[in-house]
């Protein structure tokens, strides 16, 4: 009987302790998705980077999260998300035109942007909020429509104006064991890593220095999930969608040299350039191409390779060409125009290039500690994140087998 009180007097102090959960606290750890926008998976070597390496000195980090094709910002977050090849969730790239609906998607066009119709498949926020847990999301391609006529508890649409810390505030405050509507699953994104390498190319002070702000950012999101008792009870996922590689203007490919680019109607752009052809056979246009295929690969729709994981959906143009790593495709008008372009860096390049692939950082209570994975594909996050969650999985492209090496 003593031994029973005595127990119990230490239960509730434990359980009283300022640093941990309340009994607000649910059975399972919590989730917490994080993307730097084109953080590159050798980016950590450029710099101090003392709170990623504390992640990673407790946790599991990979050769490389590998890019779904295109390597471009939605088709990769969606990607994630619904844990879908672009061929089974519909997003195929950055712009496309949807022949059923006849309607085009751009994502600077908010009303698209927000329509469900763009977004087949399930994301993991629908997936968690289905069986009775709650996600906030302070960012994510796709979270900002209602697909399957659903919201998460919590979701933004997409500010890029907003601070860094209120993002951090704002998400640690979802997820904290005092709120009424504590969600399990959370996400931040951000966008400034890939704007910098855009603009500076990769060896640029300027993308040094937005590496040291994410672990700028990383420090003070541990301290604030250790000021709510969190940092125990949660699984950091740091991501990225995709890499980046230098362009310049000493390596381009111009169109008119090959065909005349009035008859093709230029739906995305290089490096992953998608078009239809207005005038004539498609045939004729992609013979045209492939007899000077040189610095870029030219596929016609239907013989577009299975690796792409892109060929079968309507959104899919007749012709897509691919460009090689450092190069842009464009034509002669558009590199009259600009000077300078290309400049900086780009993706959407084939995402087998190294070059094209993104960081993984995995940290918490379900992680290996100290455990360097090896590359692996974006679409099996999905899975690994039902797992965490101990959700059951709609059906997707990944599998928990190709991942569950990195867990305890
Ligand atoms: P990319 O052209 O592929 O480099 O796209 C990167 C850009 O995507 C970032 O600079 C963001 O501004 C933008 N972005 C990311 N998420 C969203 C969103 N949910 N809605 C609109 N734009 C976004
Ligand atoms: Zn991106
Ligand atoms: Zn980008």
């Amino acid at each position: 009987m003593k031994n029973l009180i005595f127990t119990l007097i230490i239960l509730v102090t434990a359980v009283g302790c300022s640093n941990e959960p309340s009994s607000n606290q649910p059975i399972g750890e919590k989730v917490l998705l994080i993307s730097f926008d084109g953080f590159r998976y050798d980016y950590l070597s450029k710099t101090d980077t003392p709170n990623f390496d504390k992640l990673v000195e407790t946790g599991v980090i990979s050769k490389g999260l590998i890019p779904i094709f295109p390597s471009k910002t939605f088709p990769n977050h969606y990607a994630i998300a619904t844990g879908l090849y672009p061929e089974n969730n519909g997003f195929i790239s950055n712009s496309m035109y949807d022949p059923e609906m006849d309607a085009i998607f751009s994502m600077r066009d908010r009303e698209a942007v927000e329509n469900p119709d763009w977004y087949q498949g399930e994301p993991i926020w629908n997936t968690v909020e289905k069986q009775g847990k709650k996600a906030g999301t302070m960012f994510w391609v796709g979270s900002e429509a209602p697909i399957q006529d659903m919201h998460p508890t919590h979701w933004k649409v997409y500010d890029q104006s907003m601070g860094d810390s209120a993002r951090i505030d704002t998400v640690v405050k979802w997820m904290s064991y005092d709120d009424p509507k504590q969600v399990d699953f959370a996400t931040l994104y951000f966008h400034f890593v890939d704007s910098q390498g855009h603009r500076y190319g990769t060896d640029s002070p300027e993308v040094v220095e937005a590496i040291e702000r994410a672990d700028d950012l990383m420090g003070y999101l541990i301290q604030r999930m250790e000021e709510h008792g969190l940092i125990d009870h949660t699984n950091l996922l740091v991501v990225s969608d995709h890499g980046m590689a230098n362009v310049s203007r000493e390596r381009i490919v111009v169109l008119d040299d090959m065909i005349d680019p009035n008859d093709i109607e230029i739906i995305e752009y290089s490096p992953s350039l998608m078009a239809n052809v207005k005038n004539g056979d498609p045939a004729a246009i992609y013979n045209a191409l492939k007899e000077k295929e040189e610095n870029f690969k030219v596929y016609l729709k239907e013989n577009i390779p299975e690796r792409y994981h892109l060929k079968n959906h309507p959104r899919v143009p007749d012709l897509l060409m691919v460009a090689d790593i450092g190069y842009t495709i464009n034509t002669q008008e558009f590199f009259d125009a600009r000077e300078d372009y290309p400049s900086g860096a780009a993706h959407g390049f084939d995402n087998r290039e190294k070059e094209m692939h993104a960081i993984f950082i995995g940290s918490g209570p379900a992680f290996r500690s100290g455990y360097r994975m090896k590359a692996f594909e974006n679409v099996h996050l999905y899975e690994l994140m039902a797992d965490l969650m101990n959700i059951t999985p709609a059906p997707t492209d990944g599998t928990i087998d190709s991942v569950s090496v990195m867990l305890k």
